[in-house]
């Protein structure tokens, strides 16, 4: 069996989700080897998060391609709103941003990363290897060389001058990097579900009451519904039966009641187990983390992917010339997360007083009301304005510093099922 072959001056990323694919595209863009290695088949997955904040679309301008991307089936999103027990917020209004795009795109992530995939593959130095699962890393002399990885055809090696862990939360390159993690404790999961949109549907992205959060997201035809529950209640939810479930969703979002019915059994209903964590370093000599691998994030105020995207442009923006030149140092890598750890630990914060302020403590069965500070501040725009911010652009944006290298663009195959 025969390794994919790379010479020397390569990175291999090891997960096709918004950190890999935004990093992979950035590299090759620069003209540098790079090879995506993506578990799945395809980008179907539900549940990812739909979310394409400012600050992303900010960086397909940067790159010159935003016109094109926006081509892609979205919805905008210029101001979020919620309902809180009886009042109703603005969660961000985009308007105040200075950004080219005040809204926020909600597209299937599908699309996001198929366009990435699709503008990486203009250049020759971009491989994506789909349907190839990375299971361990290769390591010699202290420094990691190379990922090894099933693939339909068989096991293989990869080697590379670095390897990037970006495949998420349940990351297999950290488990197999020995590297320490910090637990940030996440009290809650949330359970997923479609429920079909009516024209005259209020327009609000949330609702929090009676100790419970529902997020809504526009799909279109249907709402994609979010509902956070306390860690380890799902359970005693599922034996309470789906009926008191379906009337508990129609008393959180009154309007719901006409279709909760939708909801027939309890496989309408996907439990997705929420994490919050961040390596204490994360890099290794010949090893970087980007990402929910590095970090990893709860869905609240739905950044997550924005901070995936910000980490991959400050990563590219300081390996690509180390790459290109072939020796890429520990210091290089400690550069990364020099720049990017202080907004991932203040975002990680951020989210949790949010979860606090808008969903409650989750075991609070009690009506939901702000405390009477927070409702008097809500009166000016000052918590808007910040919320806009963080939502929208995040604490630290980052700008596209890596060159355009190819002028020759050609097209590379993405290969699915690869023969090696
Ligand atoms: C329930 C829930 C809802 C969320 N909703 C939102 C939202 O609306 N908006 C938002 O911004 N954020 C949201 N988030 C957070 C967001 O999903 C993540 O922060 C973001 O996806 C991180 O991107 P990533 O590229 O680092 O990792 P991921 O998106 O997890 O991508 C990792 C990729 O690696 C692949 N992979 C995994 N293991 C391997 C392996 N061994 N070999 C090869 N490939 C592998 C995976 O298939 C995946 O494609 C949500 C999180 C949760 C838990």
């Amino acid at each position: 069996m025969k390794a994919p072959s790379l010479s020397s001056g390569t990175c291999c990323i090891a997960g096709g989700g918004p950190a890999g694919m935004m990093l992979g595209y950035l590299l090759a863009r620069a003209g540098i080897e790079v090879l995506v290695l993506e578990k799945h088949a395809d980008f179907l997955r539900d549940f990812r998060g739909d979310t394409v904040h400012p600050s992303t679309l900010e960086v397909m301008h940067e790159l010159g391609v935003l016109e094109e991307f926006l081509k892609r089936p979205h919805h905008r999103v210029p101001q979020a709103r919620a309902r809180i027990g009886d009042e109703e917020i603005v969660l961000g209004d985009m308007s105040y941003l200075r950004t080219r795009c005040r809204f926020v795109a909600l597209m299937p992530q599908w699309e996001f990363l198929d366009f990435l995939a699709e503008q990486g593959r203009l250049y020759s130095t971009f491989h994506l290897r789909m349907q190839m699962e990375v299971t361990g890393l290769i390591e010699e002399q202290g420094r990691i060389a190379g990922i090894r990885g099933n693939t339909p055809a068989g096991q293989v090696e990869v080697r590379a001058d670095l390897v990037v862990g970006a495949d998420g939360r349940n990351s297999v390159v950290r488990d197999c990097s020995g590297l320490a993690v910090e637990e940030a404790g996440a009290p809650m999961d949330v359970l997923w579900m479609r429920l079909s949109k009516h024209a005259d549907d209020p327009e609000l992205v949330a609702y929090a009451n009676r100790g419970k959060a529902l997020v809504l997201l526009d799909r279109g035809s249907y709402w994609q519904c979010g509902l956070s529950v306390l860690k380890g209640t799902a359970e005693k939810m599922q034996a309470n039966g789906i009926e008191d479930f379906r009337a508990g969703i129609a008393q959180i979002a009154p309007f719901l009641h006409d279709r909760v019915e939708e909801l027939r059994d309890w496989s309408d209903v996907k439990l997705l187990t929420v994490r919050v964590d961040r390596l204490r370093q994360w890099y290794r000599p010949g090893l970087v983390f980007i990402g929910d691998a590095a970090h990893a994030m709860s869905p609240v105020g739905g950044v997550g992917i924005n901070l995936a995207i910000q980490d991959a442009v400050a990563a590219a923006n300081i390996i690509a010339g180390p790459l290109r030149e072939g020796v890429v140092s520990v210091g290089d890598l400690a550069k990364i997360q020099r720049r990017r750890e202080f907004p991932t630990r203040l975002t990680q914060r951020v989210q949790a007083l949010m979860r606090k302020q808008v969903g409650g403590s989750l075991d609070d069965s009690g009506p939901r009301r702000l405390p009477w500070p927070v409702r008097l501040l809500e009166r000016t725009t000052l918590p808007r304005r910040i919320r806009t911010r963080f939502l929208g652009v995040g604490i630290r944006p980052e700008h596209v510093k890596t060159p355009d290298a190819s002028n020759a663009r050609s097209a590379g195959p993405v290969t699915h099922n690869p023969e090696m």
